[in-house]
């Protein structure tokens, strides 16, 4: 594909507005994201990450780490930056029986998951296969096992990056232990991450699925999940949808231009006492029941999240709670015939609210709900209706809003609000150390502490 220029010593691939791979590699995940960076590096080694580095501070422009581009929306404008994709630093090693993984910077869940279900583990993977491990371990990482495990900027135990200076630093709790703690929550505004190193879980028994309902049981549905949630234990993380699948070749004939509600859960149990616990929402009788007793690997694309880049719009929040008018008000908008595609809750507590010892600088997540809506925009005529939607989403739920989750925001925001004072003080302290200069540019900004 296209042309390669190695333009400077020892830089690796840079690829420059109008060269004939420009536009191949601006892209991201989501298409309506016109990404115009000043340059973009794909450095293969440490040595070309370093020297990438020394020539974007040699030039005023800074520096934005990217691996698969599923969250450049927050990066908003790219004048004076450069994009610093890591695509080229790859590698996977499995150490099973210390149940520890280590993995270059471009590694995606979809590399790693299959291996370690063979082995009868799991990591903390979220709900996409083509999501790249680092940023969504930097920025937190909630997924299936989240309730019980909690996030997987927490499992992290290493992390190997190239500072401001150049410096090749391995950062885990024995060394470098501020640094170690401002990146597993501060995403990448403290360096170029080359490599990480985390613990997955062994998953003896796993129970899993999902029930698909008709859309018009939307309010009904939602309300039996919200009444269970009090009584499940955290082995159990069960998300609940709205689901508007666009009549595409590539989804699933069953569901293929259909709506539904569904209820999706992984639990780490028996399949006798899972089926228990979900009892009154199969006693309402779905549709569809996939639940069964599965591999590990069944988390990967049970959330049938899209494999391919997509134009879209998304909101999100921290709920701490749900009651029926807001889920009333919530089917009204996302229900039959509404421009979104989907609206997703999943059920947040268990280990995503207790601060473990030696936690990172995302230590735990606020709220009972997290809620994410997001709309597809095939057509700039659509963008209306999807963004109205969204607003109403929005609106609907402010009453119960307790905080952002940084993953799942995809505008620009200020960073500040996902943190409590004495962390966001902190973090930007680590910041200074590092980073005095401000030279790289994570998708949510941390700025420097200021000193007098
Ligand atoms: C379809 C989809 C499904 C998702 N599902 C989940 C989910 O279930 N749970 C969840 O928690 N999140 C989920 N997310 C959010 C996801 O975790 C974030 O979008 C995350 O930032 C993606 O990381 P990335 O590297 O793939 O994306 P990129 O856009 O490439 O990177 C995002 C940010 O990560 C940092 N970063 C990436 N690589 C490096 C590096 N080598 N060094 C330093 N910084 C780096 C940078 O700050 C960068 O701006 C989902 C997103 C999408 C689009």
């Amino acid at each position: 594909m296209g042309t390669t220029t190695h333009s400077a010593a020892g830089l690796g691939r840079v690829v420059r507005p109008g060269d004939p791979d420009w536009n191949a590699a601006r892209a991201t995940f989501n298409v309506l994201i016109d990404q115009r960076p000043e340059a973009i590096a794909f450095p293969a080694d440490e040595r070309e990450v370093a020297a990438v580095i020394a020539y974007a501070h040699g030039r005023g422009l800074r520096v934005a780490p990217q691996a698969t581009g599923h969250n450049p929306g927050p990066l908003g404008s790219l004048e004076g930056t450069l994009i610093l994709h890591t695509s080229a630093l790859t590698g996977v090693s499995i150490n099973a029986a210390a149940r520890r993984m280590r993995v270059g910077a471009a590694t995606k869940w979809e590399a790693v998951t299959p291996r370690l279900s063979e082995l009868g583990l799991a990591a903390l993977h979220g709900s996409s296969p083509d999501v790249g491990i680092v940023g969504y371990s930097l920025g937190g990482g909630i997924g299936w096992l989240a309730r019980r495990h909690g996030m997987q900027a927490n499992a992290v135990t290493a992390v190997e990056l190239v500072t401001a200076e150049g410096h090749l630093v391995r950062a885990d709790a024995a060394h470098e232990p501020d640094l170690f703690w401002a990146l597993r929550g501060g995403g990448g505004n403290f360096g170029v991450v080359t490599a990480i190193e985390f613990e997955v879980h062994p998953v003896r028994e796993l129970y899993a699925g999902t029930m698909f309902f008709p859309v018009e049981r939307a309010s009904e549905v939602l309300q039996a999940w919200t009444g269970l949630l009090p009584g499940l234990p955290e082995e159990i993380t069960s998300w609940a949808s709205v689901m508007h699948f666009p009549p595409l070749p590539e989804v699933p004939e069953p569901v293929r231009g259909r709506s539904f509600v569904t209820v999706m859960a992984a639990f780490l149990g028996t399949e006798a006492d899972g089926r228990e616990m979900l009892r009154p929402l199969r006693a309402m009788g779905p549709e569809m029941d996939s639940f069964a007793t599965q591999p590990p690997i069944a988390l990967a694309e049970l959330a049938m999240d899209p494999p391919d880049p997509l134009p879209y719009r998304t909101t999100t929040a921290l709920l701490d709670d749900l009651p029926p008018a807001a889920i009333e008000e919530l089917t009204r908008i996302a229900g039959p015939g509404s421009a979104l595609t989907l609206l997703q809750l999943r059920h947040m507590g268990g280990a995503l609210a207790r601060r473990e010892p030696g936690a990172g600088a995302r230590a735990t997540l606020p709220g009972r709900i997290a809620l994410f809506g997001l709309g597809i925009v095939p057509h700039p005529g659509a963008e209306e209706p999807v963004a109205a939607e969204l607003t109403q989403v929005a609106a609907a739920v402010a009453p119960h809003h307790v905080g952002d989750y940084p993953n799942f925001v995809e505008e620009p925001a200020d960073a500040s609000a996902f943190f409590d004072p004495a962390t966001w003080a902190r973090l930007r302290e680590v910041k200074a150390l590092y980073d005095p200069h401000d030279l790289f540019r994570g998708n949510h900004h941390i700025p420097p502490a200021e000193h007098a």
